[in-house]
């Protein structure tokens, strides 16, 4: 009996496996050792259990390294990422853990340091770099620099007596003022410190050389530990309105990390417009999120949605010109950090409606991992999982199954209300070849398999006349890939005459793939090629070498 199930279900995988041409699988990977990545942003508290208690941890995320990436380059079914953010992993009263008490430990619900060791080893083992978020801007206000401070002053700064740091080091790890300052909170003792987020969360004194000389022991300590890098939280809060003032402060830490690690990766969260973020590149920091692009009115969703005539596929494709020359102006070094949506915005899958809802949330993937630079998956995004309007919601139980009590299944933040799902779970997407995880692996696939993609150098073809199709090719260590993105919800017939990828016509240049969000439909088609002429049916991709 065990034997005919077997055979039916290799009959079923074969027959499944006939219907789906997306996976260029015999195209071997590329991959490149360097600081361009695909990462995946994980929320531990959230993503898989490992005992039994329904809040994450990290020997859950070990679990779960196989389905991000096996480290086996022959295998498809894992999803091909080779970086990992975690969220803050440090000992913190919070569910977010955003408000850090010890900055050398890892949080007794995810685990230990020893766990931290294991997931580095086993990371490595799969050739996947971790990085980890550093919040610097504040500490807890339950860390022992600030309750040691709000102690010095209660018992020993009288009426009448300054303050005096050498009696008291902690008292300059902060801002403290008489004053009620925009953005201060009170002790409830007549003096007010500075904290921009939340009452527990202190700014830092990022100024004071004592509180840059723990940093430097924090960023060792995680070094030593095997981090790849680090992203940086509120890089614009750290002085709140003061930008050059941000700028310097990050040039100090880039320095300081890399004469340590020259070949760290940092991104920063500086949450604004594009105008500001790209000055923190001249501080010398990898990456900044490229918030303009992301998020429900970023130019990557109003550029796969087809209601949407503003803005195009086409304009999309002129503006990640412009952008990386922007940021390689200001960093030679620098790598653009694409995403979606992450912790603290809408989930992407909400962003799309109606019977193209699905193609359209596939082409916004694509726009984004087939960009330059490093793009960030958020957790469940690659199963178009749903959760908005606060940030509990945002960080709802990773949905490997539609069985809520399956081992490694969370509870999730306990502010969390009415999230449900519109997509199938990871446990049933896998099955399907046509889900938003299955394209998801192919865009990766693709990503892994070009290096030129993530790396080269942009050029956009935007005099062709099809307003919803990107065409760009890229340039990286003399090779050429040409990356065809249609958007639209119909066909499209490209003239590329006028193009050439590798000093070939397109007649002659090597298919590397195809790739359709809409196979299932009656619409569906196979792309074709004829001459210089390329065919591509409704939501489609196809990579040019
Ligand atoms: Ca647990």
């Amino acid at each position: 009996m065990k034997k005919i199930i077997a055979l039916l279900l290799t009959a079923l995988i074969l027959l499944t496996g006939c219907g789906s041409k997306n996976v260029v699988s015999d195209i071997p990977l590329n991959m490149v050792d360097d600081r361009y990545n695909t990462y995946y942003e994980i929320f531990v508290y959230s993503f898989c259990d490992s005992d039994g208690d329904r809040v994450g941890d990290l020997q859950g995320v070990i679990s779960k390294l196989d389905y991000l990436n096996d480290g086996d380059d022959t295998t498809d079914e894992d999803l091909g990422i080779d970086a990992i953010w975690l969220m803050p992993i440090m000992p913190s009263s919070s569910y977010h853990k955003y408000d850090v008490e010890d900055y050398y430990n890892i949080d007794e619900k995810y685990g230990t340091l020893e766990d931290f060791d294991e997931l580095i080893a086993e990371c490595d083992a799969r050739g996947i770099d971790v990085i980890i978020d550093l919040v610097i801007n504040h500490s807890s206000g339950k860390h022992p620099w600030f309750l040691e401070a709000e102690r010095y002053i209660n018992e020993c700064v009288k009426e009448g007596k300054e303050p005096d740091a050498s009696e008291c080091k902690y008292f300059d790890y902060y801002h403290f003022s008489k004053k009620l300052e925009s953005g201060y909170t009170g002790l409830g003792n007549g003096w007010y410190y500075e904290a921009q987020f939340t009452a527990n969360m202190p700014d830092l004194n990022l100024a004071n050389p004592d509180v840059r000389a723990e940093i430097e022991d924090i960023v060792k300590f995680w070094f030593d530990r095997g981090v790849a890098g680090f992203r940086l939280d509120a890089v614009k809060e750290f002085y709140t309105g003061n930008n050059a003032l941000n700028v310097e402060t990050l040039e100090w830490f880039s320095d300081m990390v890399t004469a340590i690690k020259p070949d760290a990766y940092m991104v920063g969260e500086c949450w604004t417009g594009a105008a500001t973020y790209l000055q923190y590149y001249e501080s010398g920091i990898t990456s900044l999120f490229d918030y303009e692009n992301a998020q429900a009115e970023g130019y990557m969703v109003k550029a796969a949605k087809n209601g949407y005539k503003a803005y195009t596929a086409r304009d999309y494709s002129l503006r990640t010109v412009q952008i990386q020359q922007e940021i390689l102006a200001n960093n030679p070094e620098g790598i653009n950090a694409t995403f979606l949506s992450n912790h603290d915005n809408d989930r992407a899958a909400g962003y799309f409606s109606g019977e193209n809802g699905v193609h359209e949330l596939k082409m916004a993937a694509a726009l984004n991992l087939l960009n330059w630079g490093n793009a960030f998956i958020y957790y469940g995004e690659e199963v178009g999982m749903k959760g908005s309007g606060t940030d509990p919601n945002r960080r709802a139980p990773m949905y490997w199954s539609a069985d809520s009590r399956e081992a490694g299944m969370t509870n999730g933040p306990s502010d969390m209300k009415g999230v449900t799902q519109k997509y199938d779970s990871v446990t049933d997407q896998l099955k399907d070849s046509n889900s938003i995880l299955s394209f998801y692996r192919s865009l990766i696939r693709f990503r892994n398999q070009n290096p030129e993609i993530a790396r080269g150098e942009i050029t956009a073809y935007t005099d062709l006349g099809h307003d919803k199709v990107s065409v760009t090719k890229r340039t990286w260590e003399g090779s050429e890939v040409l990356v065809l993105i249609n958007t639209s919800n119909e066909a499209e017939e490209l003239d590329l005459s006028s193009i050439t990828v590798n000093g070939k016509n397109i007649s002659e240049a090597e298919v590397r793939g195809w790739l359709y969000a809409d196979m299932d439909t009656k619409k569906y088609e196979t792309g074709k090629i004829k001459g210089d002429t390329v065919k591509m049916p409704a939501f489609s991709i196809v990579i040019l070498k």
